[in-house]
């Protein structure tokens, strides 16, 4: 476990500070929290082989609906996540969980407490981590590049004029799906087997 503020102390050196944010007063305090540690212990862990270099993860004190990967000159990794993204994507499954619970199946996965938490909660979670995945793909990419890539900007009309920021975003992509899937299963298994779709996640 790491504390939250201490950790993004270590990026402050690098020129970050004014523009962290600070979720612990907040409504979403829990959700941010169980995010911040998987992610941290995972870039800590788990990438050693790729690079020399730390790689970090923090939130972005800004309303815009935007995530970023960006190298810096120096060899660090940075992941940012904007709070107006994280805010808002886990509202829209919360207003949407009578919804998601009343999808075939669902509602007995849920009644029966088979699963961890919520669907709506368990869904945003696989799209956040999709989206860390897919960010941690574009600082692989830049070990070889001095370069920023942010994601509002690769859906704006300018995007299909690089073939490159297309290969990269498709290749981020990928690198995304195949270590997200690795969590879906993981809550999948522990359902009984009798409640897992049939004709749907088979590796
Ligand atoms: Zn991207």
């Amino acid at each position: 476990m790491q504390n939250y503020r201490d950790y993004v102390k270590q990026i402050f050196p690098l020129g970050f500070e004014d523009l962290i944010y600070y979720y612990e007063l907040t409504e979403y305090n829990g959700n941010y929290e169980s995010y911040f540690q998987f992610c941290q212990e995972n870039l800590l862990t788990q990438w050693q082989g790729l690079d020399f270099h730390p790689c970090f993860i923090y939130f972005r004190n800004d309303k815009e609906l935007q995530a970023l990967a960006r190298r810096l000159s120096t060899g660090e990794g940075i992941i940012e996540i904007n709070n107006g993204l994280f805010e808002k994507l886990n509202d829209i499954f919360y207003q949407n969980r009578k919804f998601i619970s009343s999808l075939p199946g669902v509602s007995q996965l849920e009644d029966e407490n088979l699963m961890d938490a919520p669907m709506y909660y368990l869904m945003f979670q696989e799209l956040m981590l999709f989206l860390y995945y897919h960010e941690l793909g574009h600082v692989i990419q830049f070990s070889q590049m001095n370069m920023m890539i942010t994601e509002r900007n690769m859906a704006s009309k300018g995007f299909d004029n690089s073939l490159l920021l297309h290969v990269m975003e498709m290749d981020s992509d990928e690198i995304a799906s195949n270590f997200t899937i690795h969590h879906i299963m993981a809550t999948w298994e522990k359902a009984p087997i009798e409640h897992v779709p049939t004709n749907s996640l088979k590796l």
